[in-house]
């Protein structure tokens, strides 16, 4: 159901005593509201004391990746059904550094987001283009492709997923979509969305949000949230977005 969302990325940061003053200060912060929610992906072995120090509250989490595989013989993989068994939410199925440095295809994402679901998750599922892609004019192209081989995939369980459109040169990179541009885009996907029968699925932005530019992002009518890596391992900046 479409609302706004603020997700936390942490990538593959994060110890265990840092991760208890982060976990303890969003969980002091945050104010829920209705139609607000605020989640953390984190690495998979803080799944457990993520779970346990954000039990009860009203900030969710879930990992950064899944098998598409739900048991077996692969070696180094986590299969959705062991992020349910810690009370996972969320996970993240092809952000640009899985497909990029780890050679995830989109029939890969697709898979794992089929996973996901089968299993009770909701998979927010990346898309964005490079940008020799939106030099090249080619960005609806691009998401367009990532998107419909995802959507053809999830069938009509697309009405319960999450998409993240995260431009590859705004990720950790400082240099964000302006709000017209990630906003073009989003109005893109929402078309499309449209088109599938989702129409009410939440489209959040990712690429260098901060609490300085949250505000204007989310404002644009198409930005559902935000997908938020390096300022979401800063509690107090994490809250501003949140709160934008
Ligand atoms: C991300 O990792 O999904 C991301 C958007 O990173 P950053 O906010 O650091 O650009």
């Amino acid at each position: 159901m479409r609302g706004k969302l603020v997700i936390g990325n942490w990538k593959m940061n994060g110890r265990w005593a840092a991760n208890a003053t982060l976990l303890g200060t969003l969980r002091a912060g945050w104010k829920p509201a209705p139609a607000r929610k605020l989640a953390v992906c984190v690495p998979f072995p803080y799944i457990g004391q993520t779970r346990d120090l954000l039990a009860g509250s009203e900030i969710a989490w879930g990992g950064q990746d899944v098998s598409a595989h739900p048991s077996g013989a692969f070696t180094g993989e986590v299969a959705a059904g062991m992020l349910v068994d810690f009370g996972c939410r969320y996970v993240l199925v092809g952000h640009s550094e899985r497909r990029q440095i780890h050679g995830e295809t989109d029939s890969m994402v697709a898979a794992k987001a089929v996973a996901a679901l089968q299993s009770g998750l909701t998979p927010v599922v990346c898309v964005g283009e490079t940008l020799a892609e939106r030099d090249a004019g080619q960005m609806e192209t691009v998401v367009g492709r990532q998107f419909d081989v995802a959507a053809a995939a999830l069938g009509v369980d697309l009405a319960k997923a999450v998409v993240a459109y995260e431009p590859v040169w705004a990720i950790g990179t400082g240099r964000t979509a302006s709000p017209d541009q990630a906003q073009a885009m989003h109005a893109f996907i929402r078309r499309r969305l449209v088109a599938d029968g989702a129409a009410d699925v939440s489209v959040l932005y990712g690429g260098s949000v901060k609490g300085a530019n949250a505000s204007a992002l989310f404002a644009m009518p198409d930005i559902d949230g935000g997908l938020v890596g390096g300022a979401s391992l800063d509690a107090n900046e994490f809250l501003a977005i949140a709160a934008a």
